[in-house]
């Protein structure tokens, strides 16, 4: 979700030893270094870490709280550095299968519909599309899907209650009252990241910027064959193809403080906030009903400083270390950028993993810091009613940045 769009993957405290139950780990597979890494949360972050892990030889466990491992029903922007990662990670083929990609820039129209420029945006990369949309749940089968064929060990409905550095290893004790022995712990459990609060429990929590964002998942019309943007009105929306029978609309709503929305009536609300606008925005409008899968979120972000993102063996990735707001639509794309990375520097020095993770977090703070501080300084300028040219030149400036290598 985002305005029109535009890497070379270059390529402790110590504390007391756990008490260990009678309960032995047997979910963990043997190692590389004799252990295997604990990855905690099965999001876009933690399963391509797991799969790049696990196919440079690490054994891994990924521990999901989620019992039935799913994500919500709405739509995602993918952008020129996400398909790159996604090319990088292995799994083009299979986004371009699914989703909705174009080779085009995006299109502004006015409110009513009528189109008022299209965006030339070019590919990062000469064989990549420029941008796309995709459904989650068709992104998280094709993640889930590779991450079980890379021999990755998932556990679900389990979390990590504690854990600590002994030595060289982690000792890490379970919500089912096991416990397990492992190399080091990368921390992907999203952006209210409890992993997070439990390594640092003064680090910064995400903290509302003032927007809500609203989706639904529509009927596609033909002419919706690339991103549209609606700019003009009170509130800014667009409309992004992510099947070849579907797309998904996305409303940024401005509102001081964070309040509570009725789900059962979110869809009349939504229909309100659509009001100035026809074409194709008054044709999702008018087909709101009971039945529309509404997704309403205030939009909350955080930029972790450095020093909270390693604490011994453990680090934090994704949005547990960066969470941004979606005016880029970058975050899934960083956090997979994330993994690579990460799976790299074990690459290049398995046996000093302190030295991996510094090394880590020196490639990515500032890329992230960019998506993030980006993010939140385009919904401030939303906010504050700042034209769409400054805004635009806001948003190139960022998507220009974002095209160097990671
Ligand atoms: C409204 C909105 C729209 C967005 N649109 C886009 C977009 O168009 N394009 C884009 O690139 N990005 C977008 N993003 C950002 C993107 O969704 C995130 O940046 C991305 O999902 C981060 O991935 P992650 O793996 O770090 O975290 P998540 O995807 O949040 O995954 C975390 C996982 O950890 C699990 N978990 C949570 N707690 C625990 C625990 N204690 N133990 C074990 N597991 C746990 C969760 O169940 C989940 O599976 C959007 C974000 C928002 C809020």
């Amino acid at each position: 979700m985002t305005y029109p769009l535009r890497v070379r993957i270059r390529e402790e405290t110590e504390k007391q030893a756990m008490p260990q139950t009678s309960v032995r780990d047997d979910r963990a597979p043997q190692s590389r270094a004799g252990r295997p890494i604990l990855v905690l949360g099965g999001g876009v972050g933690g399963m391509s870490f797991a799969i790049s892990a696990s196919r440079a030889g690490w054994p891994v466990h990924v521990v999901e709280a989620d019992p039935n491992w799913r994500v919500y029903g709405a739509g995602i922007t993918v952008t020129g550095p996400t398909y790159r990662a996604f090319r990088t990670l292995g799994i083009l083929d299979e986004l371009k299968a699914q989703g909705f990609h174009v080779t085009e820039g995006g299109r502004l129209c006015a409110p009513d519909g009528t189109p008022v420029a299209d965006l030339q945006d070019r590919p990062i990369q000469p064989d990549l599309p420029v941008s796309g949309g995709i459904m989650r749940p068709d992104l998280h089968a094709i993640l889930s899907g590779l991450t079980r064929a890379a021999g990755v060990k998932v556990s679900l409905g389990l979390t990590a209650t504690e854990w600590m550095d002994v030595g060289d290893k982690v000792e890490a004790r379970f919500s089912d009252g096991s416990t397990g022995t492992y190399d080091f712990v990368v921390a992907a459990d999203g952006a209210f990241s409890k992993a997070r609060t439990f390594l640092f429990p003064d680090a910064p929590k995400p903290t509302y910027t003032g927007q809500y964002c609203w989706r639904v998942v529509a009927k596609r019309p033909p002419e919706i064959d690339r991103s549209h943007f609606f700019v003009g009105a009170p509130v800014t929306c667009g409309l992004v193809p992510v099947t070849q029978d579907r797309m998904y609309m996305w409303l940024l709503e401005n509102r001081p403080t964070m309040h509570w929305v009725d789900e059962a009536t979110a869809y009349k609300r939504l229909a309100e906030l659509l009001a100035p606008f026809g074409g194709p925005v008054a044709a999702v409008r008018d087909g709101l009903g009971p039945d529309s899968l509404v997704n309403v979120r205030p939009l909350e972000a955080t930029m972790l400083p450095k020093e909270f993102w390693v604490k011994g063996r453990s680090i934090l990735i994704g949005d547990a270390a960066h969470a941004t707001t979606p005016h880029l639509a970058s975050g899934a794309g960083i956090a997979v950028e994330d993994a690579l990375v990460l799976a790299e520097e074990l690459e290049r020095q398995p046996n000093d993993i302190p030295a991996a993770f510094r090394a880590f977090t020196d490639r990515r703070f500032e890329r992230c810091r960019l998506v993030v501080e980006s993010s939140i300084a385009i919904g401030k300028a939303q906010q504050d009613h700042v034209s769409p040219e400054i805004m635009g030149a806001m948003m190139a400036k960022a998507q220009a940045a974002l095209l160097a290598d990671i």
